[in-house]
């Protein structure tokens, strides 16, 4: 596909030029044509995959292409920080260079000098607004910014500005803008709290989903093939073994989450457990300890797996194999953020060694096997099948993951108990 297929005003196709962009990248491919469609659209879509210009590109476009030549603000960007404020700002002069469109980066925290720069340009006018919420909302409740001629408004990093505390501003903003206008909204995860918030101000969204294939780099992963029964024991050794300050412990099903948490409590440590039994209060209430490292250990359902952004999360560990293989790298996503190493620890039994090399399948990559800690017996030989003590499962039981490429370790291909990676 070409830039050119999108028919896209010529000026805006010179700043695509100008840019050094050749071909649009997937998620360009996908969301410029739904934005040109004037649909609401809810895009999962990380930094770094062009998500940026896959909409300041067709807001361009709209933008200068509109009959209606009034000097209002007629698109809201919405991000949570000022660092992705003044990048998108940065992006829009870039692409928008030729095609005279004007915008406003505001953002807390600078030098005084921006606050006035700030609100002339809003007094005066300008076609983009780029805002932090905080600061917007400063702004706005002095009375001179008008957003009543608002067409498009894009949220970006929605889970970022949920996780930051922003929803009750942002539906403060919100409520400043015409009802008519077309909503588009980017998060690098889609958490229950972002679908919800979607489906307060989306009008029928179409949705475009560019999923996640490979753990970040910089975490460490490494396996224990161990049977269920000796799953419990060799969790209570890797934690007490260590000097951990954060770990976050995933289990498939709140039955297993509380049992886990039960037992290692008993063990004497630090633990909660958190899934959707509990009450919202009660939730963030654990949330909140473990982020403030009250807490050490937090053994929690999928659910909370994508959603969930704590710096510094030391370990992660999987204790049964998530049956979906995207679950796990979003699971061990969790740790190594911003480029902090992390390590990324799975217990593997053998009725869990099918879904397991979906897993490695789906990252392209062997993960290195561990020995089993002394005292806690022999491990399973997860190439032979060895100890299915409730029988052996049939491949096709099991919903496949969504790499699809199980197909290619047809024959259980043996692995290197204790060995180093492949
Ligand atoms: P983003 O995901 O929006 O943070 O963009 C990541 C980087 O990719 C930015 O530096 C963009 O300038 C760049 N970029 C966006 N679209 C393209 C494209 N079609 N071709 C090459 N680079 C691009």
């Amino acid at each position: 596909m070409k830039f050119t297929d999108f028919n896209l005003d010529p000026r805006v196709n010179e700043g695509i030029d100008a840019m050094g962009y050749e071909t649009p990248t997937p998620v360009q491919e996908q969301v410029i044509p739904i934005i040109l469609e004037g649909d609401d659209l809810i895009a999962t879509a990380q930094t770094g995959t062009g998500k940026t210009a896959a909409f300041l590109l067709p807001l361009i476009h709209n933008v200068i292409t509109s009959i209606d030549q009034e000097f209002a603000v007629e698109a809201l960007i919405i991000a949570p920080t000022r660092e992705l404020v003044q990048q998108i700002d940065q992006q829009l002069n870039g692409m928008g260079y030729f095609s005279g469109i004007s915008s406003i980066a505001v953002f807390g925290g600078g030098e005084s000098a921006g606050w006035d720069v700030q609100k002339r340009a809003m007094i005066r006018g300008v076609d983009v607004l780029v805002a932090t919420p905080g600061r917007l909302i400063s702004h706005l409740n002095l009375g001179y910014v008008d957003l009543s001629k608002v067409r498009y408004l894009i949220l970006d990093e929605a889970d970022r500005m949920l996780d930051m505390g922003f929803v009750d501003d942002i539906m403060n903003i919100i409520s400043h803008l015409p009802k008519e206008r077309q909503t588009l909204m980017f998060s690098a995860t889609m958490p229950p709290d972002i679908r919800k918030l979607a489906a307060a101000i989306l009008h029928n969204p179409r949705t475009v989903s560019l999923a996640l294939t490979r753990p970040a780099e910089g975490v460490l992963q490494a396996v224990y093939p161990v049977h269920d029964e000796q799953k419990q024991g060799l969790i209570r050794q890797l934690l007490s073994n260590r000097e951990l300050n954060t770990v976050l412990v995933f289990s498939a099903t709140k039955s297993n989450v509380k049992v886990i948490a039960a037992q290692l409590q008993k063990a004497g440590l630090s633990v909660s457990a958190i899934h959707s039994d509990l009450e919202q209060a009660q939730r963030e209430q654990v949330l909140l300890d473990f982020r403030n490292r009250k807490l050490k250990v937090l053994i929690a359902t999928d659910v909370l797996s994508r959603g969930i952004d704590i710096d510094g999360i030391d370990l992660v560990i999987n204790y049964d194999v998530p049956q979906d293989a995207e679950d796990y790298v979003h699971r061990v996503g969790r740790t190594a953020r911003a480029e902090n190493t992390g390590l990324a620890i799975t217990f593997v039994s053998p009725r869990e060694a099918r879904a397991f090399q979906r897993i490695e399948s789906l990252i392209g990559t062997s993960i290195r096997r561990m020995p089993l800690p002394e005292g806690l017996g022999e491990a399973p030989n997860l190439a032979s099948g060895e100890g299915r003590r409730g029988g052996p499962r049939s491949s096709g039981s099991r919903k496949p993951g969504k790499g699809g490429k199980s197909r290619h370790h047809r024959g259980n291909k043996p692995q290197r108990p204790g060995g180093s990676s492949v």
